[in-house]
């Protein structure tokens, strides 16, 4: 049976440009994806742009533009997002699409049509920046704590969905799905908020013109959470590819800040427009930049991009996976960036790689010959431990247990001491089961570590000779590798950088 996995990423509001914290969903989007690839999963990845926001219109206004075309003219640099970090999304949406419009208004239509929307006055404080009504009890010193920014008086006659009424039907789907929610805390932290009771929200908005019309009273727009939790439904019913609705439903990527909108709103939305929940949502942690370290070192970046312009795109990617556990808060900073690339890609594994083709093209004139020798270690309870851990989204641990088996095999060079072999012609076959070890290693390592590092997994197979089209979590094995001739001394995976000029 071919298991399906459909990833999704937060849609981003354009009116700003893309920061570190993007970059981390997507990348931990990517990898999750091509891990499945690797199992043999049909996989489906959407990520995309959110348009309607209320304050994307008034960022377009203060640059004397329409809305649209603001989002028009900065749509560019969110999608070059996905492309510089190496993301295989399948789609990207925005959500001025016409198919995500059309099925915005069907979707709420059927909420409609079920008796779950009604009308009334909402009156409160209102946060542009998290386009969200903030209680009394939610401000601090009469500020977003967010935001830092003071709220908006808003009062106007409004739609509203019956979300208190899906309380027990939600509380009866976080029980049956005790992994509906991960981590665990943050499963707690959503069950709680919805036993704890839930207010009826407002999906519509009067005083805005910038968004999807109201299919029933064309004179207001859908809120913009109401519009935008609804394109991980409608991009598959209108994005290139044939029966896209099969992937339904989806995991949910997201960062702990819109936890309530993701795992409590949208499953009711859900449910009263007769969709199913998602399959799962999994929250994340923050990376936040430590500005004093940052700026000893690479001046100002914090543009993920620049830092993809100086280590490349898979130390960014390994970085992002590496720095914390995957859904807690990490302090990062350029140094950090820059430790783990020289002391991890370029020491760990560049120089095993380099280290493995050079004794092979030296001692053996470049050819690998298969041999039957007692691995150094146990490639096999690796895939299996990879599974396990992405079985829990945990892309750290995953990465953690290709690491210790760098490890291993770089203490295994050590152990084995080819250039000792080398000099005593009695030793022979011991130094070919040696090389074949190191480069049968390194090849189950370099299929394992694809869905982190897509650009250097297939040149570690290349320098080896063996097949690297093929990355297949099968190949995570015991005597996966082939022989093979004309290996050559490989040049370094991971050069040394020099970071650029420290800004003033
Ligand atoms: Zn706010």
């Amino acid at each position: 049976m071919v298991m399906r996995f459909y990833v999704t990423t937060p849609i981003y509001y354009v009116n700003s440009t893309p920061t570190l914290g993007h970059a981390y969903t997507t990348i931990a989007a990517d990898i999750l994806t091509r891990h499945h690839r690797q199992r043999g999963d049909e996989t489906y990845f959407l990520t995309g742009v959110d348009e309607h926001a209320d304050k994307v219109a008034r960022v377009a206004a203060e640059q004397g533009l329409a809305p649209q075309e603001y989002a028009d003219k900065i749509v560019g640099a969110w999608q070059e997002l996905p492309r510089r970090l190496n993301a295989v999304n399948d789609f990207f949406i925005r959500t001025s699409d016409d198919g995500h419009k059309r099925f915005v208004q069907e979707f709420l239509q059927r909420i409609y049509d079920n008796g779950d929307v009604y009308q009334d006055v909402y009156a409160g404080w209102y946060c542009v920046g998290c386009e969200a009504f903030k209680t009394e009890a939610e401000l601090v010193d009469g500020r977003c704590p967010d935001h830092g920014t003071e709220p908006e008086w808003l009062e106007e006659k409004n739609w509203f969905f019956r979300l208190s009424a899906y309380q027990d039907r939600l509380l009866q789907l976080y029980d049956d799905r005790p992994d509906f929610v991960l981590p665990s805390y943050r499963y707690n932290e959503a069950r709680s908020f919805i036993a704890g009771g839930l207010r009826d929200f407002s999906i519509s908005r009067a005083t805005q013109t910038w968004g999807v019309p109201i299919p029933w009273d064309p004179d207001q727009v859908a809120y913009v959470w109401a519009d935008a939790l609804v394109n991980y439904r409608s991009a598959l019913s209108y994005a290139p590819g044939e029966t896209l609705e099969r992937f339904w439903p989806a995991v949910h990527l997201l960062a702990k800040d819109i936890l309530r909108f993701h795992c409590v709103y949208w499953p009711a939305l859900l449910l009263s427009a007769g969709e199913e929940p998602p399959r799962q949502l999994f929250v994340h942690g923050y990376l936040n930049f430590d500005n004093r370290k940052m700026s000893k070192s690479l001046g100002n970046v914090i543009n993920p991009l620049e830092l993809v312009d100086v280590y490349g795109v898979d130390a960014v990617r390994f970085y992002a996976a590496r720095a914390t556990t995957f859904g807690q808060d990490a302090n990062v900073s350029v140094d950090d960036v820059r430790e783990r690339y020289e002391r991890e890609l370029a020491n760990d594994l560049g120089n095993l790689v380099s280290r493995t083709t050079a004794m092979i093209a030296r001692y053996r004139d470049g050819v690998l010959e298969q041999t039957s020798a007692d691995a150094p270690w146990d490639a096999d309870a690796l895939r299996g431990r990879l599974v396990d851990a992405f079985d829990r989204y945990d892309i750290t641990g995953g990465l953690d247990e290709i690491w210790l088996a760098v490890r291993r095999l770089n203490q295994y060079v050590e152990e084995s001491a080819p250039w000792q072999l080398a000099k005593d012609e009695a030793r022979s076959d011991e130094l070919t089961a040696v090389l074949y070890n190191l480069a049968d290693g390194l090849t189950a390592i370099a299929v394992a570590v694809s869905a982190y590092l897509p650009l250097s997994a297939p040149r570690i197979l290349d320098a080896l000779g063996q097949p690297s089209v093929d990355l297949s979590l099968e190949r995570v094995r015991g005597s996966t590798a082939v022989a093979a001739s004309g290996i050559e001394a490989s040049a370094p995976l991971f050069p040394r950088v020099e970071p650029p000029a420290v800004a003033a």
